[in-house]
């Protein structure tokens, strides 16, 4: 037989994963990119001597990369680095510093003053959401719908006893269960990564604290977020997968019901057996299908999460008062909180996350320097569409953070690179320069996300951050294996391919 073709659009991590599982089963798999190198925003800046992740510092639910390789034949070869402290939250004012620790007994020594009995406390309030993490990992995040029956049937299996916790908002549940502010503050941050707040956030989604308290916690990669694409790319490569970078598909060709061929953006025609599309699953449909459940108007009208606004900068010197990880807060949670989506013009405190590679890695900066990454989360393009003010809004940042950490950082910047949610627009094409893809509300998670299998071509399908299960590194990674399991289901060319597949 001849060997399968498989077209992959896109190289973030949700392409690459697919490509390995594809490669493996015994595709031919060809990757067509539309930025220069592979990692979409899993990305990498090189720049006077300094080098920087530009997306991603660290993740949840290592183990999906150890299933990854696992599935692929071969050892998980990622250096991983397990995070303890996970972060600093650092409060405006003299609401002072906090570290997030994973060792419970150290948190509670942190918040001893603030939370009285906060074991106790904590453990009752994680319990809860342990238990909800066990009871959806399995038949809602990592299961693939055919219809939305099936998908009830899925949520019927959750407990009746934590209904009331789809309606109750995440910081309702945590202010049934703590009196701190501060302690309150810090554990409803995850709610940013869903693309909500703590005030619009079902409750359900408290498992988040689980995951990164209790389950598995937070990681990263010795020597950068990078590495993850490097030691991928290396084994790719082994496997005979080819790249084309700076290539967009701008087109789609069909016949009866079929996909044809790519078109990129020179005209040049791409084909393959099965196509697999890692651009935003919802946006390829609108701007490249021509589909008009996902117009532009349809898009708006969805819940996207919040745009980056990110600050690469190479500083001389060491910068004691900063951690690996820092949250730098203002005041007004609440009104900041709601206010932060919708708001038109660039935020006047803002709410920034600082990493510093440099403090783990001492490659990634010449020596006695540091490499920060600045992290700003702003309203995306639909409502905040002139960036003009970008460098004003970099200094203000640089100014508070200077004052916070004590430290002359305007007088010590050796080099600056700043990206609006435009440039994340453009680079990636992001849709609305969102930086995490759609949100995470009920009505936008699996049967109602948009769907790894393409309603119209029977051989196209998406993987990536916008279809399911979700956001972030390791539900991109999950995402991989779910679109795998379709082609193998519903393509006899990949059944034929290992015949102890035959089953699936
Ligand atoms: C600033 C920032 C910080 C983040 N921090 C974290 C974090 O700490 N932890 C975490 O787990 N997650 C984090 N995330 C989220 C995480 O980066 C994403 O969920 C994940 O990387 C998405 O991977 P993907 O494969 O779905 O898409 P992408 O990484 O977006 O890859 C898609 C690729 O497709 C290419 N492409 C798009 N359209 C076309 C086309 N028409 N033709 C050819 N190529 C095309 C793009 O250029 C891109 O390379 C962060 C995201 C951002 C932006």
């Amino acid at each position: 037989m001849q060997q399968p073709k498989a077209l992959i659009v896109g190289s973030g991590l949700g392409g690459l994963s697919t490509a390995l599982r594809l490669a493996h089963l015994g595709y031919q798999v060809q990757v067509l990119e539309k930025h220069h190198q592979a990692g979409g925003r899993l990305n990498q800046l090189k720049k006077d001597g300094f080098t920087w992740d530009v997306g991603p510092s660290f993740f949840s639910m290592s183990y999906e990369f150890d299933e990854l390789f696992d599935s692929v034949g071969m050892k998980n070869p990622i250096d991983f680095h397990e995070l303890d402290p996970l972060y600093t939250v650092n409060f405006a004012g003299k609401r002072g510093q906090y570290r997030v620790y994973k060792s419970l007994d150290n948190l509670a020594r942190e918040f001893a003053s603030i939370e009285p009995d906060f074991l106790k406390k904590l453990d009752t309030y994680l319990a809860k959401a342990k238990d909800l993490f066990h009871t959806t990992e399995y038949p809602i995040v990592k299961n693939n719908f055919d219809n939305p029956f099936q998908f009830f049937l899925q949520f019927t299996k959750v407990p009746i006893k934590y209904v009331p916790m789809l309606y109750r908002s995440m910081w309702d549940e945590l202010n049934r269960h703590f009196k701190s502010e501060e302690v309150k503050i810090i554990f409803s941050l995850v709610a940013f990564f869903l693309g909500a707040t703590p005030f619009n956030t079902p409750a359900v989604y408290s498992l988040l604290n689980y995951t990164e308290l209790k389950h598995n916690g937070y990681w990263n990669v010795k020597g950068g977020m990078y590495q993850i694409v490097d030691v991928m790319m290396a084994e790719l490569k082994k496997r005979n997968v080819d790249f084309s970078f700076l290539t967009e598909v701008t087109e789609v060709r069909s016949k009866n019901g079929q996909v044809v061929g790519l078109r990129d953006q020179h005209g040049k025609i791409w084909k393959a057996d099965v196509y697999v599309v890692n651009s935003d699953a919802a946006a390829f449909r609108g701007q490249v299908l021509g589909r008009p459940q996902f117009s532009e108007s349809r898009l708006d009208q969805k819940k996207w999460t919040l745009a980056p606004f990110t600050i690469y900068l190479g500083v001389n010197g060491k910068i004691d008062n900063l951690h690996h990880h820092n949250y730098f807060l203002g005041e007004h949670f609440k009104e900041y909180a709601d206010d932060i989506f919708s708001r038109q013009t660039s935020p006047d405190r803002p709410y920034y996350y600082v990493n510093v590679l440099s403090k783990m890695n001492d490659t990634c900066a010449p020596q006695g320097c540091e490499n920060l990454f600045i992290l700003c989360p702003v309203p995306d393009l639909r409502y905040k569409s002139n960036w003009d003010d970008a460098n004003a809004l970099a200094d203000n940042i640089l100014e508070d953070l200077g004052k916070r950490v004590g430290f002359d950082i305007g007088g010590n910047i050796l080099s600056k690179t700043v990206w609006t949610p435009k440039d994340w627009e453009s680079k990636f094409n992001l849709y609305k320069g969102s930086g995490l893809g759609l949100a995470h509300d009920l009505n936008q998670i699996g049967w109602f996300r948009p769907k790894n299998q393409d309603e119209v071509f029977d051989n196209l399908y998406y993987v990536g951050a916008s279809t399911t299960p979700g956001t972030g590194l390791p539900m991109v990674v999950v995402s991989s294996k779910l679109v795998t399991e379709r082609i193998i289901k519903n393509h006899q060319h990949a059944r034929t391919l290992q015949p102890d597949l035959q089953a699936v």
